[in-house]
Order: structure tokens, then C-alpha cells, then sequence
């Protein structure tokens, strides 16, 4: 049967590019910085985002983690987006690693409000915990891969170092984002301390994130990797496809998105789905004017070939990336369409 998987860009497969620069890449340890593969990665990145300095580090979980320690001591506050991955779907590990508590605000679509922002922060006083980092994340996952602007952004950093708190981004798809608005990534995050991205999402590396920011900060975050055991030897078996990927595979990340839009108005066309409005290579959709859930439309989903993400009780999730073509989209909208025929 044919499988049109459209649950996670996390799916891609590394390029037969990516595979031969593992074989050919020079090795060394990188725990003593002596990985020459890994180093021209971190530097290449940094780079590309405009920072002084950059880490590898196994996963974008991981450099989230490893942000939050470098920035926050234990019984730190952390500003965060309601829906934000590294508040929901990072183990917790906010609270149980880092030793901090999260306090959660609304938003428009993930991007939040300066103003609430502000009002939230509340002065130095015993009985508060010390509020040091905001979060940003984008673009934003359970938004539905919406874009946060580098003006809102803008603001939200003002408000920050007026009161001493540093800006981190989770951009595990930062480079949807700079696509998607068509600037250059440096600017989507020039008001941020750091940044971390995922090699392994849309850029189809198989393995990896990079974490950037200035190089104090680096050097701090190098020990925190370290102290939670994330430090690696030949890691330039990983950095390799990293760099394919930050070369060769960025550009491209405009076909996921008109992919992505070719879906969504394939599916509202259908007329029975609720669809978040589609911005990068993520769509949201409610299935509750169908009359099911969530769980029974996936499993009918599955029947007919196509594997999406539950999100809660009535929302799914499709997302697009390399490997899932135009004609695999038009294929799953007629399955999708008979489907649909057969519940109304
Ligand atoms: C996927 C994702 C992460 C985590 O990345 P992993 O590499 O899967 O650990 C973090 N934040 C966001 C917004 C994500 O979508």
C-alpha cells in the first residue's frame, strides 16, 4: 500500500550527499575540541545566524535544556508561550533539570504581547522567583508553524533588558520562518541571546541541533552539555550532514510550505475542517464538524496510507517536508476526500 507519511518532518531521511560526507568527513575528539568537522559547524552556523559562537548538541530538546541552564539558576523564573514545546513537551525537564518554574503567557498565534509580557515581570522582592529568561519559539509548533515577526520580537526583547532578562529562541524551525517571511535568518533573531535550531527537522540531517549565541555564553553552555552528558567524540560523523544540510538544503524548505498550502486549500475546499491559517510547513486542522475525534479520524487516515499527529481530542496534525512530493499531496487529498465521503 502506499504511505503517505505526514506526521513529523522529523521523518526525513538524510541525502545520499549527507551520507557520503559522513564517510569522507575528518574526525576527531570533539569533547577536546578537536573535531575539525564539528568546529567548521558551529562556526558556519554562527555565522549564519549572526552570533558570535556556536554548539552542537544532540537535539533541539537538548539545546533548549542546555539554554535555559546557562542562562537561569535554580528557582529562576522563566517567561514561555502557554503552548510552547519546551513547556509541554520537553519531559519537564524545565523543572526537573534546570530547576526553574515557568510562568506561561498567552499569545496571538505564539507570538505574545509586549504589554502582558511587562506586566508580568515582577519587581525584585523575597518572595518572588528571580525572573531571567523569556522564550520564544518559532516558529511556533502548536500554533500551527506560525511566524513570529522580528518586530514583535523587537518589542518583547526591549521589555526584556529593561528588566535584566535574557531572550532565548527556540527555533527548531527558525529557517522555516526566515522562508517563509523571505529575510535573512540574522535578522529574525538579532534581538535574541540565543538560538537553537534543529538540523534533523526540514534541513533532513539525520541527527543534530546547533545552540549559538555569544561566546561567554557558548563557553557556558559547552560545560552545561558536558555536565549533563551530552559531550561527544567523533561527532563530526554528525556535523557533516549538518553542514550539507546549512549549505544545500535551506532554500528548499520553500517547496514544504507551498506543499503545505497546496494541502490546507485542498482540504478547506473539503469544507468540514477547522484549519489554522498555514504560514510554513504545518497544518492544523479540527475534525469536530466531522462528528469523530481525533483518534477515529487518524485510524481511518491510516487505513487509506496517511499517517498524521494527533493534537489532543479533535486536532490533527500534517506537516510537509523533503521526501513528501506534490503528487504524494494530491493523493492524500483524494483519500482524505473519500474518506469524507464516506462519513456525511
Ligand atoms: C521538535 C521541536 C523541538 C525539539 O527538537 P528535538 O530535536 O525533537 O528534540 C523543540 N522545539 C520545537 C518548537 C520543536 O518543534
Amino acid at each position: 500500500m502506499r504511505i503517505i507519511d505526514l506526521r513529523s518532518d522529523t521523518k526525513t531521511l538524510p541525502t545520499e550527499e549527507m551520507l557520503e560526507s559522513i564517510r569522507t568527513a575528518k574526525l576527531g575528539d570533539d569533547v577536546d575540541r578537536e573535531d575539525p568537522t564539528v568546529n567548521q559547524l558551529e562556526e558556519l552556523a554562527a555565522a549564519k545566524l549572526g552570533k558570535e559562537a556556536g554548539l552542537l548538541i544532540t537535539s533541539g530538546h537538548q539545546g533548549n535544556l542546555v539554554a535555559m541552564m546557562t542562562h537561569c539558576n535554580h528557582g529562576d523564573e522563566i517567561f514561555a508561550e502557554r503552548n510552547s514545546h519546551l513547556y509541554k513537551f520537553e519531559t519537564g525537564s524545565m523543572s526537573a533539570i534546570v530547576g526553574c518554574v515557568p510562568y506561561l503567557l498567552d499569545s496571538n498565534r505564539g507570538t505574545i504581547d509586549p504589554i502582558e509580557f511587562e506586566s508580568a515581570i515582577r519587581p525584585p522582592n523575597q518572595h518572588f522567583a528571580k525572573p531571567t529568561l523569556l522564550s520564544i519559539e518559532n516558529t511556533h509548533n502548536l500554533w500551527g508553524g506560525a511566524v513570529i515577526h522580528p518586530k514583535s520580537i523587537h518589542a518583547l526583547a526591549e521589555v526584556a533588558q529593561n528588566h535584566d532578562i535574557a531572550v532565548h529562541c527556540d527555533g527548531a524551525r527558525i529557517f522555516n520562518a526566515a522562508i517563509a517571511l523571505e529575510k535573512d535568518i540574522k535578522e529574525l533573531v538579532s534581538d535574541c541571546d540565543s538560538v537553537t535550531f534543529c538540523l534533523s527537522k526540514g534541513l533532513s540531517a539525520p541527527v543534530g541541533a546547533v545552540l549559538v549565541g555569544n561566546e561567554e555564553f557558548i563557553d557556558q553552555a559547552r560545560r552545561n552539555r558536558k555536565l549533563i552528558g551530552g559531550g561527544m567524540r567523533q561527532a563530526g560523523i554528525i556535523a557533516a550532514p549538518g553542514i550539507v544540510a546549512l549549505e544545500k538544503l535551506v532554500d528548499r524548505l520553500r517547496e514544504d510550505h507551498k506543499n503545505a498550502q497546496v494541502l490546507s486549500e485542498g482540504l478547506l475546499e473539503l469544507d468540514v475542517f477547522d484549519i489554522l491559517p498555514v504560514e510554513t510547513n504545518l497544518i492544523r486542522l479540527d475534525v469536530s464538524r466531522l462528528g469523530i475525534n481525533a483518534s477515529e479520524f487518524s485510524s481511518r487516515l491510516k487505513d487509506k496510507g496517511i499517517l498524521a499527529n494527533l493534537t489532543g481530542q479533535t486536532g490533527i496534525r500534517f506537516v510537509t517536508y523533503r521526501g513528501i512530493t506534490h503528487d504524494d499531496i494530491e493523493f492524500a487529498l483524494t483519500q482524505i476526500e473519500n474518506i469524507i465521503s464516506t462519513i456525511t
